[in-house]
Parts: structure tokens; C-alpha cells; sequence
């Protein structure tokens, strides 16, 4: 997609601190951390959001959650514990419209609210 801010990350037209890539899935430092640990986990192709997963997307949300796992392991939050957040449109705060996960730890996350 032309105009999507993950897409040029992607394609190398934007920038990023990456920790992990292969064929479809790219992880990167988010340059905003709201966690000692936070990581954005992005499927190569462009899903514009979860309301849009379709058919093999959810194949590919499920190998994301894989790869949530070992970059965990990686960054040394495993045994701690983590948290996995999708934002999901406007109310969800999403910001990005190319599906993504933020993978937040390093530290006593505090409780969800609204
Ligand atoms: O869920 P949401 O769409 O708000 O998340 C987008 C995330 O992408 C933000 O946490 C933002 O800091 C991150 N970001 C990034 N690198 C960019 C642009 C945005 O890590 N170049």
C-alpha cells in the first residue's frame, strides 16, 4: 500500500530498529515506548486492521502470536511476562492502519482501562 507508514517500513523506504524479520513477518523497536520492552509486530502483508482479517490473515495472526513467543524469549521478557495488544480502529486506539500487535514488558505492567 502506497501510502502506509508500515508498508514503507517494510519495503526500507522508512527506517526502523528491527529485531526480527523473515519472509512475512517484520518486528521493530516502536520509536514511542510505553513499555521498558516495546515491540511493534507487523505481518508483511498489508491487512489494514483486524476488522479486515480475512481468510488465510487469520493464519498469519496465528504464526504472529509464534513469533510474539520467541521475540519475547529474545528480549529476555519470557520468564517475566508480557503483554500483547492489538488497537483495533478509532476507539481502539489505533493510530496505524496496518495490522499490527505491540509487544510491552520489562516491567509490572498496570492494569487495562478504558
Ligand atoms: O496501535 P497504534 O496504531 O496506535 O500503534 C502504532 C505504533 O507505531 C505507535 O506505538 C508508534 O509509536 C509506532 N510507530 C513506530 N515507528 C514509526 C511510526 C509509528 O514504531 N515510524
Amino acid at each position: 500500500m502506497e501510502n502506509c507508514l508500515f508498508c514503507k517500513i517494510v519495503n526500507g523506504v522508512i527506517p526502523s530498529s528491527k529485531i526480527y524479520e523473515d519472509d512475512e513477518f517484520l518486528v521493530f523497536h516502536d520509536i514511542q515506548p510505553a513499555a521498558p520492552v516495546h515491540a511493534v509486530m507487523i505481518p508483511k502483508k498489508h491487512i489494514a486492521s483486524m476488522n479486515e482479517a480475512q481468510g488465510d490473515d487469520f493464519v498469519l495472526i496465528g504464526k504472529l502470536h509464534q513469533v510474539a513467543q520467541t521475540t519475547a524469549e529474545q528480549l529476555g521478557i519470557a520468564e517475566t511476562g508480557y503483554r500483547l495488544i492489538n488497537n483495533c480502529g478509532p476507539d481502539g486506539g489505533q493510530t496505524v492502519f496496518h495490522l499490527h500487535f505491540h509487544l510491552l514488558g520489562g516491567a509490572k505492567l498496570g492494569a487495562l482501562t478504558g
